[in-house]
């Protein structure tokens, strides 16, 4: 059964009106995890998601002559050799670190 892209995202709205949704640090063996569900609980995982956008963005204040295409594929190699306890240490720095504001009008472009 196909069922269309606007179909699904009102399934899946719907859904999470009444699904439980955690938030946790998911453990696993070789890989980062954003989330896993159960069927009836989802758990998400803000870690690997933060963490890869952190190594992204200062890699490119970094190298700022790098291509869009390299510093992707850098960040994700990066990410994908720290171990969790590296991860989630950048991620509690970027917790205490952060500073929210409204939204912000996109001042950078992709190279
Ligand atoms: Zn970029």
């Amino acid at each position: 059964m196909t069922v269309s892209r606007a179909a699904l995202l009102q399934e899946v709205l719907t859904a999470f009106q009444s699904t439980p949704t955690v938030e946790a640090y998911i453990h696993a063996e070789d890989s980062f995890i954003d989330g896993c569900t159960d069927g009836e609980t989802i758990t998400i995982n803000p870690v690997p998601a933060a963490v890869e956008t952190i190594l992204h963005e200062l890699i490119h204040c970094l190298h700022p002559r790098w291509s869009e295409a390299y510093v992707t594929r850098r960040a994700q190699s990066t990410l994908a050799h720290m171990g969790d306890e590296q991860a989630r240490k950048l991620y509690r720095a970027y917790q205490r670190r952060k500073r929210v504001t409204r939204a912000v009008k996109l001042y950078c472009r992709p190279r």
